[in-house]
């Protein structure tokens, strides 16, 4: 068998099969982050995770069609721009550009798109009059518009398929306003909601009035836009399970969209918490670092990357900054290896390896198995070190092991240390000085050396010439 996952839809792992497996594309869409301040590394285990998706469905072939949104509009949103007294763009727009740097810190890929909700209300808008239309959502009142599950139900739909809700909970006809709501009980949520004066300078015109849309609703319609009524995967953190993408399900399965027989999303997929002391790291509790922290304390991206890959994404997984020097040890023994296999290699090229290759997609193939990967890998730098100090080891077979490597490292996406890229810059201080060098003049050469160091780049004397080496 292929590729499997864990589908919180079936509760079963389940082989991976595209709507369109034919044509080798899989639409994915992975609920973005709230730019409502910084996120945690917490909410980064959950990117990591979808970028991990991603890439292992490259690797074997898939075309991924990735889309993340980007909530710019909801209750903390709001909560945020009114005692910051600012435009709401000029807010998120901050904490956008801020999420965006440490996403490319930790080596994720950019999704293909990227869409904001407060640039979708036209799409929002139509979805809910769709709503309306068949019955499944109504207006209050005050001029918001909520979902009827009474309604919905009676359609013949199931409320409650991603997680099983118990049926004397069912409050038929009561309603809740706020996005964010913990009743494991079927009640009628937002999907507009009518101006209100803390909601200052935040509205838009409706056909129900000036209002805003629910969180719920915003994900339904970026993603049927871009993906189509009917996608392969979707993604979130596994607090996200309910209610929000059991709402989505119902927006966007009551709107009746799906070609016949078809499901809104085919396999849903959880990521588990990040957690400190046993309690999830969240900005409520207090207990959660941010990416600029760990990286102001001298951790790279590549090593939080490698912590966060460490473990089985349905395992919770508990942060701790030791966990990030094993990190530090791990991959410094794996970039140790791979400058050995570089020099072994020399110019020689060669065909990846396939063994290692079919060992590394074994584990992959079982539900994202990461943490079995990485044991494959670095039973293999034992193996590659052993050989290597007993010069048993080829300029053919090093060549292999190192474009096995390259294959791999598209998943993994941790990089090595030497590529860990000598910016531009640097390079060319590195070739000056060797100019110098050349022409005899030692001080000047000394100069650019001690100004190579000073940004974190050491010198070092190879017999193919000298290499930067980040201190
Ligand atoms: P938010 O910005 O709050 O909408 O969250 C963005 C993503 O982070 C969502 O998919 C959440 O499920 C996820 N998330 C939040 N807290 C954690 C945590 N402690 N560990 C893993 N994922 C989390
Ligand atoms: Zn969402």
């Amino acid at each position: 068998m292929g590729l499997k996952f864990f589908n919180t839809l079936t509760r079963s792992i389940q082989e991976f099969l595209p709507l369109d497996p034919a044509a080798k594309r899989v639409g994915m869409y992975c609920c973005g982050p709230t730019v409502h301040d910084f996120a945690h590394i917490g909410n980064f285990r959950t990117f990591v995770f979808a970028d991990l998706v991603r890439r292992y469905l490259e690797f074997k072939g898939y075309a991924v069609a990735h889309v993340m949104n980007i909530t710019d509009v909801e209750d903390k949103i709001i909560k945020r721009v009114r005692e910051a007294r600012i435009p709401l763009r000029e807010y998120t727009g901050k904490y956008e550009a801020e999420f965006i740097r440490d996403f490319d810190a930790l080596r994720c890929l950019r999704p293909h798109q990227m869409p904001r909700a407060t640039e979708h209300i036209a799409e929002i808008v139509s979805l809910i009059e769709k709503l309306i239309a068949r019955g499944m959502a109504y207006k209050a009142a005050d001029g918001s518009v909520y979902f009827s599950i009474e309604k919905y139900r009676a359609c013949g739909c199931a409320y409650g398929q991603l997680k099983k809700l118990n049926p004397q909970d069912m409050q038929t006809g009561e309603r809740v306003a706020h996005d964010e709501y913990d009743k494991e009980s079927a009640v009628d949520f937002a999907l507009w909601k009518a101006r209100a004066p803390e909601d200052g300078e935040v509205f838009w015109p409706s056909p129900w009035g000036e209002g805003r849309p629910g969180w719920h609703i915003e994900c339904s319609a970026m993603s049927m836009k871009i993906l189509g009524p009917s996608f392969d995967l979707h993604l979130g953190g596994e607090d996200l399970i309910f209610p929000h993408h059991e709402d989505e399900i119902a927006q966007s399965e009551g709107a009746g969209l799906q070609p016949r027989g078809e499901r809104f999303v085919k396999y849903w997929l959880h990521g588990a918490h990040l957690m400190v002391e046993g309690k999830k790291m969240s900005k409520s509790l207090g207990n959660f670092f941010t990416l600029r922290e760990l990286l102001a304390r001298g951790f790279s991206g590549r090593e939080i990357r490698h912590l966060l890959l460490t473990a089985h994404y349905r395992e919770l997984f508990n942060f701790t900054v030791e966990g990030l020097q094993s990190a530090r040890t791990a991959l410094s023994r794996l970039d140790e290896c791979l400058n050995k296999l570089r020099e072994a290699a020399g110019n020689t090229t060669a065909a990846p390896d396939a063994t290692l290759l079919e060992k590394i997609s074994a584990s992959l193939d079982d539900d994202l198995n990461v943490s079995a990967a990485w044991g494959v890998m670095f039973e293999w730098v034992r193996e590659m070190n052993r050989l290597m100090s007993e010069n048993r080891l080829s300029a053919l077979q090093a060549a292999a092991a190192l474009a096995a490597w390259q294959r791999i490292d598209s998943v993994f996406g941790v990089g090595d240390r030497s590529e860990a890229a000598a910016p531009l810059q640097t390079t060319g201080l590195l070739e000056q000085r060797e100019a110098a060098r050349k022409a005899k003049d030692f001080k000047r050469a000394d100069a650019i050396r001690d100004e190579l160091k000073a940004k974190g780049w050491l010198i070092e004397d190879t017999p193919k010439g000298p290499r930067l080496k980040k201190l």
